[in-house]
């Protein structure tokens, strides 16, 4: 069978068992093409059909989360864990918090997990959870009884050489340290089982920082490849958790500057360049709305709706919220925009559509997978210290997280020029990822 047809196959058979996982199918649908030209020159992969057993998580967990609110209601939610892919190393990938949250979202967290930690060239397998729990409007109290309650179960399934959950949408150091918490009392103190932990109580100085960062990095190596730098650059940024604030962070500091961010309802256009100091103030202390921000701040205007539908002239775009907020619509506004770079600190956060529509207008595309990485690989360094039980200083977890994104760069650079075309560092990264992924899953038989 031709390797095209295996593909197409492998991706049928897929879309029959799981026919309602929109997202999986998508993330699926993004990553088998574009391994046909690796697979065509590595036939051993096709023989054994690693295709499909890369696509079956390795475990999944479903749980019952009841907790009680601070009206004394008894409150359930579900609770998960997708424990993807244990090839190279114990499963880690992040927890998400949300009312979206289902099998689909986990899945293509997951899968998508499994080559992004392959890319950082550290030993981490794949996995993600999380709940449909809503945090928003909770008090403090009730997200700490949510937080014992989803680690009551969820402890029977993890541990620092099995599985090392961290944050993603909606869990942050606050939620990480409650969870935490409940581990310990109900195991032992195990500080490598989570990352992402308060520096205070053995986390690593820079996470919080490193996945905005680091998808700041990915493009600074990619401009500096050109000659070129963020130097000026007028940068559109969306979402207003912690991937946002530090790309802005790390996007000023390099010279340029970013002139918006958003929430779930609308989005701040602050032609002056973002206000760092209040923006931090307003989510990370008081955890409000952006609609705040504009209370405070004369040159900012706000609007409803996405930050993709704003016409103005940029030069790069990080989109830094959830899955699929650039469709082709938005899409075509970047080009219009003048954008020549798109670097996802979110997950998925383009289409299919709008990925082709980049390609199509020559804007260089990092995808997620290899552009926020950076924030998984400081995960994994946090472990690496913990094992050690020794902290590093900021310089050094910094200058590492800038060399892991220097490295993740020229691979998808270099995979993408000799496999697809001069470039396509989507491509590049999926080639990438898979190809150590694959080569482990042979050698360790069929497990
Ligand atoms: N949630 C993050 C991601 O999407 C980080 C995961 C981790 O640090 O384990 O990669």
């Amino acid at each position: 069978m031709e390797v095209r047809e295996y593909v197409e196959q492998v991706q049928k058979n897929l879309a029959a068992k799981d026919p309602n996982q929109e997202e999986f199918l998508q993330a699926v649908e993004e990553f088998l093409p574009s391994v046909i030209p690796f697979l065509e020159e590595h036939p051993e992969y096709v023989e054994k059909n690693i295709l499909e057993l890369i696509l079956e998580p390795e475990r999944m967990i479903q749980f019952r989360v009841p907790w009680q609110d601070d009206a004394g209601n008894w409150q359930v939610n579900r609770g998960y864990r997708v424990q993807f892919n244990s090839a190279l190393g114990p499963y880690k990938g992040g927890l998400r918090f949300h009312p979206s949250v289902n099998l689909s979202i986990l899945k293509f967290l997951g899968f998508e997990q499994i080559f992004k930690n392959s890319l950082t060239d550290l030993p981490i397998g794949g996995g993600k959870g999380g709940s449909d729990f809503d945090p928003k409007k909770k008090s403090d109290a009730e997200i700490m009884r949510f937080c014992q309650s989803f680690m009551t179960e969820l402890s029977k399934h993890i541990g620092p050489n099995l599985d090392v959950p961290a944050g993603d949408i909606g869990v942050g150091g606050r939620e990480i340290g409650y969870l935490f918490g409940q581990y310990k009392r109900l195991c032992e103190y195990d500080m490598g089982v989570l990352t992402g932990k308060p520096v205070g109580f053995n986390g690593s100085l820079v996470r919080t920082e490193a996945t905005g960062y680091g998808t700041v990095y990915f493009v600074k190596h990619l401009l500096e490849d050109r000659g070129d730098s963020f130097e000026e650059k007028k940068v559109l940024v969306s979402g207003s958790g912690n991937v946002a604030i530090y790309a802005i962070e790390k996007a000023h500091e390099l010279g340029a500057i970013a002139i918006t961010c958003s929430d779930s309802d609308g989005y701040i256009y602050d032609e002056e360049g973002i206000d760092l100091d209040l923006l931090k103030e307003i989510k990370e202390v008081r955890r409000e709305r952006l609609t705040e921000y504009v209370k405070e701040r004369s040159t900012a205007k706000y609007y409803e709706g996405s930050v993709w539908d704003l016409e103005t002239a940029a030069d790069i775009a990080l989109p830094c919220a959830t899955q699929n907020e650039i469709d082709g619509k938005k899409a075509e506004i970047l080009v219009k925009n003048g954008v020549k770079v798109v670097a996802e600190g979110a997950n998925m956060p383009s289409t299919m559509d709008a990925v082709k529509l980049y390609f199509e207008n020559d804007i260089l595309y990092g995808s997620g997978k290899a552009a926020n990485a950076g924030g998984v690989a400081v995960s994994a360094l946090e472990m690496s210290q913990n094992a050690q039980r020794l902290a590093w200083t900021k310089e050094e977890v910094d200058s590492k997280l800038d060399d892991i994104m220097k490295n993740i760069y020229e691979t998808c650079r270099d995979t993408a020029e000799k496999y697809a075309e001069k470039d396509n560092f989507a491509v590049g990264a999926n080639i990438a990822g898979f190809e150590k992924v694959a080569a482990a899953m042979l050698a360790q038989g069929l497990v």
